[in-house]
């Protein structure tokens, strides 16, 4: 990192979006938190990242919504004087058959996983476009590389984040704005917790070999990615030596996407 800079990270109260948070925080990055979770959690989240010795503030958008998307960025940009880091990185997951995928679920994880990165977007460029220097990472996954039976929604949000990444970087290529992927295959976080306590109620499995079975299918690695591996690989992005990396993916899945 080259000097302090403010990151937003969208859906930082858990998981991946946590990781990232604190690795920026480690770097000096002022930062915005965003996401759900009780007043309790939100204020740990806030604590942890304030040890690195950061400001760190809390906005609760919800990010369905357009509006509260360009209220998060508003915000910050409030808050901090910018955005000059963005993580588009709230997303939800649900899991069935297409015919059987309630239209409802659908339209939610368009909303969040791939809409909320657009308004991110449309609304954090002028700032960046103004100021000279931008760095957007969105979090996609190899669900945006290949698809998976149950997951119509979240592949077809995911491929068009890659999409959208390709053209946000293709617009922005002169104004030393860059925006990249990063595709995490596995990661035990409570979004693959759900999919894992699935599996061990369908198949009758205690929580480990439901983790095993999980992995082998997908991931030849056969363990997961640390959500602190993301954050690395978006500290990675934010660096000198990536400043001409632009419109690219960083995949992080143990070889699913090699076979
Ligand atoms: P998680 O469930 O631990 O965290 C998701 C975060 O998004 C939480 O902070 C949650 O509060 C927030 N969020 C959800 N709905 C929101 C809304 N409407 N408004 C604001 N915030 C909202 O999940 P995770 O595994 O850390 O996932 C983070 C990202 O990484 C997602 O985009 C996910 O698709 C992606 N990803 C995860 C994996 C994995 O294996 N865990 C793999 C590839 C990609």
């Amino acid at each position: 990192m080259q000097q302090p800079r403010t990151a937003l990270v969208t859906g930082s109260t858990s998981g991946i979006g946590l990781a990232v948070a604190e690795a920026l925080a480690a770097e000096g990055c002022r930062i915005m938190l965003n996401g759900l979770g009780t007043p309790e959690q939100i204020e740990a989240a806030r604590a942890k990242l304030a040890a690195h010795g950061v400001e760190v503030d809390f906005h609760g958008a919800d990010l369905a919504s357009a509006a509260g998307v360009e209220d998060l960025v508003r915000a910050t940009e409030a808050r901090f004087g910018g955005v000059d880091i963005l993580v588009n990185n709230a997303g939800i997951q649900h899991t069935a058959r297409i015919e059987d995928f309630p239209a409802e679920r659908w339209d939610a994880i368009l909303a969040i996983n791939l809409s909320a990165a657009f308004h991110a977007l449309r609304c954090a460029l002028p700032g960046m476009q103004a100021r000279g220097f931008g760095r957007i990472i969105n979090i996609a996954s190899v669900h945006g590389q290949v698809g998976s039976v149950d997951k119509s929604a979240y592949v077809a949000a995911k491929h068009g984040v890659i999409g959208l990444t390709k053209v946000a970087a293709l617009e922005n290529a002169e104004a030393n704005i860059t925006c990249n992927a990063i595709c995490p295959g596995w990661v035990l976080t409570p979004l693959v917790q759900k999919q894992i306590d699935a599996r061990a109620a369908r198949d009758g499995l205690d929580n480990a070999a439901a983790e095993r079975a999980l992995l082998a299918e997908k991931q030849p690695s056969l363990r997961f990615t640390r959500p602190e591996d993301i954050g690395g690989a978006v500290v990675f992005l934010c660096s000198r030596a990536a400043d001409n990396i632009t419109g690219s993916e960083i995949t992080l899945d143990g070889g699913w996407t090699a076979r």
